[in-house]
């Protein structure tokens, strides 16, 4: 139904900031902070012009030191943006969770995190597979795929699939629309050896968007007149690592970077026009003009990201005044967000 309120509120966005602490090199660099955090309020103070930048979220979370009443541990972010997602793809609708910031202010880290600081995927998977162990009857069943693979220069590429270090070039793979579930990638599914997730950690991976998707199929078994019937509920789940958002710098002018900064641009432009088209959508409650098409990545993520579905970004940021050009632009994305 287009005019289902409920289905249209559905696509309110969860926006969430998190500021980390100082890298080595801007300690090195004798930098100071820019960045302050009181409840919901992020305020970025400039440090030529003083002028001071205030920005709204749904959830800010500071990890420039343990003390501040915002201290969020890898835990508590996962607890507070990711847990009621969880619940929704329970529920059967498809969910979206971005990290979108410059490369170095933490978006593996907030995604994937390493070893005792887990980050958002391990963390999601181990509860959602605990959660379908405890849900798994007689009467319910569940069924699990997943792909990993990165946009890059408007291609995907496969990340599960094995390639030996100066291997041959991997194939794109191809977007397709399916009748039913949308676009969705066609694995190649001759090539079944899985290489670990570091296939995609090369120094390309700054620069392009890792895309984490799990469909999880529920079939309930309903006895009717005593007769069994099977219904099925299935929900994309998709964890994203955006590209690093830093603008394409004056060398960056020719050849590949070039077009690999154009690609970028326009996916994270794109995906900023989609998520704030939606977010106008909700808050209206009228249908609008969605761009998917105007990149891959929101034309492959198209239904896991309107109508029936659940969208959350978090936007990470360096807390340095070294860096406060690219925090402001992040700061400035994610708020269109919203
Ligand atoms: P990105 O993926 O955005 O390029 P990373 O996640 O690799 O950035 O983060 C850069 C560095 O900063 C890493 O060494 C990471 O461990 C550290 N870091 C990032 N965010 C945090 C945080 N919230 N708390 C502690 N360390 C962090």
């Amino acid at each position: 139904n287009e005019e289902d309120p409920f289905k249209v509120e559905n696509s309110k966005v969860s926006v969430a900031v998190r500021v980390r602490p100082f890298s080595n090199r801007e300690k090195n660099e004798e930098t100071f902070p820019v960045v302050s955090m009181t409840g919901q309020e992020t305020v970025v103070q400039h440090p030529d012009t003083k002028q001071a930048y205030s920005f709204i979220y749904d959830f800010s979370f500071w990890s420039f030191d343990k003390c501040h009443p915002n201290f969020a541990s890898q835990e508590t972010v996962y607890r507070t943006l990711t847990v009621p997602l969880l619940r929704r793809a329970f529920d059967g609708y498809n969910i979206c969770l971005f990290a979108y910031g410059q490369t170095g202010s933490g978006k593996s880290y907030t995604m994937m995190g390493y070893s005792e600081e887990q980050g958002i995927i391990p963390r999601f998977c181990e509860d959602l597979f605990t959660q379908i162990a405890h849900t798994e009857t007689q009467q319910v069943s569940f069924h699990l795929e997943m792909s990993y693979f990165e946009v890059y220069n408007e291609k995907i590429h496969d990340l599960l699939v094995f390639r030996a270090e100066n291997g041959p070039k991997k194939h794109p793979l191809r977007v397709r629309e399916h009748p039913v579930f949308g676009p969705y990638c066609w694995l190649e599914l001759g090539n079944k050896q899985r290489a670990t997730a570091a296939t995609g950690m090369n120094d390309k991976s700054s620069r392009s968007h890792s895309v984490f998707t799990l469909v999880m199929t529920q079939t309930k078994t309903e006895i009717i007149e005593e007769e069994e019937h099977d219904r099925t509920i299935i929900s994309h789940i998709n964890l994203i690592d955006l590209a690093g958002s830093e603008r394409c710098s004056a060398t960056r002018t020719s050849g590949e970077r070039l077009k690999e900064g154009v690609s970028i641009n326009k996916s994270l432009l794109t995906l900023g026009k989609v998520i704030s088209a939606l977010s106008e959508q909700s808050q209206s409650r009228r249908r609008a003009f969605i761009p998917y098409r105007e990149s891959v990545l929101t034309w492959l993520l198209k239904e896991s990201l309107g109508g029936n579905s659940k969208t959350a970004m978090i936007a990470t940021v360096s807390p340095a005044a070294s860096n406060v050009e690219e925090t402001l632009s992040t700061l400035r994305y994610a708020k269109q967000a919203c």
